[in-house]
């Protein structure tokens, strides 16, 4: 199988691992937590990555993948589908209201609904066309100022709110803070989901993904370990 040495040039400069080894980490992680086979989805996130290693990834038969920015998004998944088939793309980014439209075309899930209005764009917009992405709340875990996201204690309201639109609420979403102990932020977020009588977990990066899954994460959102370090620097 082909492959293209990458590096993290920015941090480590060690190669990325393979997807391959990520998903055996997945699975590894899902065995040792004592969940079911499969239980957790590991989400390939492209955004800003060269067009040649979300090919490689894709060439691998890989199909789950993550973006965070609408734009970006649109621009480039219909041509790759076309060329490999249907992918399952997922928005993890911040969504503004005014690209609601289009992400409710491209995407099959979107795990960044925050507030009220997003919600009742979407609402209209899954009227309209008879369908919707499964919907995630991010939840700021951390309660910082700068960081999108309902606080905790507002976590269930919001969600009834959203469930009150008739919008398919599958499950809560959090990014913990930066130099923090990564575990408090999970169980957080999984006695808030329960709280909800919601079953998705989306919580797990590159450096935390298989505390994540033993803390009950069912989609891991895992960028950089897959394809390497980003450069916004040479964004296209
Ligand atoms: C970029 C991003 C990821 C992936 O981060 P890595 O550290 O590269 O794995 C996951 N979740 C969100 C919300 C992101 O923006």
């Amino acid at each position: 199988m082909k492959r293209t040495s990458r590096r993290c040039s920015n941090c480590c400069g060690r190669p990325a691992i393979s997807l391959t080894d990520i998903l055996a980490r997945v699975r590894a992680a899902e065995r040792t937590a004592g969940r079911t086979e499969g239980a957790v989805k590991l989400i390939a996130v492209s955004k800003v990555q060269p067009l040649d290693r979300v090919e490689a990834v894709l060439a691998e038969g890989y199909r789950t993948f993550g973006e965070n920015y609408v734009q970006e998004a649109a621009a480039k998944w219909p041509d790759l589908a076309s060329r490999f088939g249907a992918v399952e793309l997922h928005m993890i980014g911040p969504l503004q209201t005014n690209k609601a439209r289009v992400a409710v075309e491209i995407f099959d899930a979107i795990h960044t609904l925050d507030r009220p209005s997003l919600a009742e764009k979407l609402a209209r917009l899954a009227e309209a066309r008879g369908t919707c992405p499964e919907l995630f709340v991010q939840v700021n875990t951390g309660a910082e100022p700068q960081k999108a996201g309902v606080l905790p204690d507002a976590t269930e309201g919001f969600v009834a709110s959203c469930r009150a639109l008739g919008l398919p609420m599958v499950g809560l979403m959090c990014i913990p803070p930066e130099d923090a102990d990564p575990v408090a932020h999970f169980t957080l977020l999984a006695t808030l989901a329960e709280r909800s009588g919601l079953a998705g977990l989306s919580m797990g990066m590159s450096a935390d993904f298989e505390t994540a899954i033993a803390h009950g994460a069912t989609h891991v959102r895992v960028g950089s370990a897959i394809f390497g370090a980003r450069d916004y620097a040479g964004r296209g």
